[in-house]
């Protein structure tokens, strides 16, 4: 089938989300091309979830200046899209005296960018914000934050379609063809016929970008693992809690959740393979030890599970990592705004991204806004988060809310089902834990994956052998172990 539309953004990820988001402020249709069968299957629901303040990245660049501009913006659009976000700071610990050196410059630079919040601390002063932390000194970030990832990639997506968007989800794009004036963009579903595109989509956009004939760009993956450790940890930990970092590099950190956990990571691992989350036994022992000299409270049997993110980095023919590339080339393709290297803070600077990328398209075709766009995205309190008085009015008003199907979480039968009824057509597994933190808690679904299971088939009306985990080809059921 060929579907016609404006503008088509390949790629749904945070910064697909977003320019779906930020471009239905128009009068354009709009569809957004993802080859997962959700939103957050790749680097935007990978990550550290934490809102940067803008002093990590080079006085000039687009990362520092979208870094800032995403920050101050961020309690804005936690309002506006009804995801949780945390102004928590955050604290970059030192020892020594080329510690203090680098945290100086790190402050100036910084500051240079436009910064705000940044202060050399003391022991007495550090420990007094992070009582169980080891470090000499520190550079508080007053600004910084943490957020729900999940949530923010999601809502951005689910308030582009109340806006007038299209998902197409489950359709990897595999070609791309200039036909009169108009792209023809063939993926393993339907094709599109539009007029402008988008290329934002992550891991693949040096794969896109060649097929819209912007060659030569050398992208290379580095691998982050992560602990996660159970909720009991979390009071211990304020603010996230970094070490003094390299120009290129973060280092590994622990990191409070919104919702009250602790993770510890991401080492950088170089790597070819964009599609392998695995996280080795020895990497797991090599992130508690390397953490715990910053934060000695990491006990392997709190530790409720691993996950890791892929960043897609932008580097020149030495391997020196660049900037963010958010470019149009007429000379080349017309009508393509091209986005490569979106690493990090790509999660924080993800709406700047957008509207960047928006007003490169501005200088080529005139946009006329729509008068009803709407900004908020309307999320129901968790059942998790009422009070009494508030889950006995919901219990009344829906019965399905006196029933828990993830004790840990405590989410009830009503929010699944409303989970599975999604605006974009999500029917994974996964899918209803980024919606609603089922299956994330202590004991990470033993009790109620089978149960979510059997209302997404009762629901959908589909068969259990149809239900999938995460992507397409993810069963979680192969078959009957026992005939009749
Ligand atoms: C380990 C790690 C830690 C990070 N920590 C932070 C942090 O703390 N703060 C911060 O600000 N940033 C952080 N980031 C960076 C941030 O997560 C990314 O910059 C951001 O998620 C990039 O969003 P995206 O939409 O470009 O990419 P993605 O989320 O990867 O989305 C791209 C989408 O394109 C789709 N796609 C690819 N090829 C095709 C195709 N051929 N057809 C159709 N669809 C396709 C993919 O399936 C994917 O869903 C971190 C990243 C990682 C990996």
């Amino acid at each position: 089938m060929l579907h016609y539309f404006d503008a088509a953004i390949i790629g749904g990820g945070v910064v697909g989300s977003a320019i779906a988001r930020e471009l239905s402020r128009y009068e354009l249709s709009i569809a957004v091309i993802e080859e997962n069968p959700d939103v957050v299957c790749e680097a935007s629901g990978r990550n550290s979830a934490v809102v940067h303040g803008g002093f990590a990245y080079d006085t000039g660049s687009l990362k520092a200046r979208l870094c800032v501009e995403g920050n101050r913006m961020m309690d804005t659009l936690s309002s506006e899209l009804g995801f949780r976000f945390i102004r928590c700071g955050k604290v970059l610990v030192g020892n020594t005296d080329e510690d203090l050196k680098q945290l100086e410059r790190t402050m100036a630079q910084g500051k240079a960018n436009g910064a705000t919040g940044l202060e050399l601390i003391d022991s007495a002063k550090l420990h007094e914000l992070v009582p169980a932390v080891n470090g000499s000194f520190a550079m508080f970030s007053r600004n910084s934050g943490i957020m729900d990832p999940f949530l923010f990639t999601i809502n951005l997506a689910e308030n582009a379609v109340m806006n007038g968007a299209r998902y197409f989800l489950s359709h990897k794009v595999i070609s791309i063809a200039r036909k009169d004036g108009r792209y023809v963009v063939h993926t393993e579903a339907d094709d599109f016929s539009v007029k402008w595109i988008f290329n934002a989509s992550g891991k693949g956009a040096k794969a896109i970008s060649d097929m819209l004939g912007i060659t030569g760009y050398r992208i290379i993956g580095s691998k982050g693992n992560y602990l996660v450790l159970d909720k009991r940890l979390g009071p211990l930990l304020p603010m996230p809690v970094y070490p003094v970092p390299s120009n290129t590099y973060m280092g590994i950190h622990v990191t409070p959740t919104v919702d009250g956990n602790v993770t510890v990571g991401p080492d950088a691992v170089n790597t070819d393979d964009f599609s392998y989350y695995g996280v080795p036994a020895d990497k797991m022992e090599y992130l508690r030890e390397s953490a715990s000299t910053l934060w000695p409270h990491i006990d392997k049997k709190d530790v409720i599970r691993t996950f890791s993110g892929i960043l897609s980095k932008w580097v020149d023919e030495n391997g020196v990592i660049q900037d963010f590339k958010i470019e149009v080339r007429p000379d080349l393709a017309p009508c393509a705004v091209n986005l490569i290297g979106i690493e990090s803070p790509g999660l924080t600077a993800a709406v700047p991204i957008a509207r960047y990328a928006i007003s490169l398209m501005a200088e080529y075709t005139s946009l006329k806004e729509k008068k009803d766009f709407n900004p908020v995205h309307e999320s129901a309190k968790r059942f998790a988060e009422m009070d009494t008085a508030e889950r006995e009015k919901a219990i009344k008003a829906d019965c399905r809310y006196g029933s828990l199907v993830c004790s840990c979480e405590k989410v009830t039968e009503a929010e699944i089902i409303r989970a599975i009824h999604n605006p974009l057509g999500v029917h994974t597994m996964t899918g209803i834990k980024y919606r609603t933190r089922a299956m994330m808690g202590g004991c990470q679904s033993g009790f109620c994956q089978m149960k979510i299971e059997k209302l997404i088939e009762k629901e959908l009306g589909i068969r259990p052998e149809d239900v999938r985990y995460l992507r397409t080809s993810s069963w979680v059921l192969s078959g009957k172990m026992r005939e009749g």
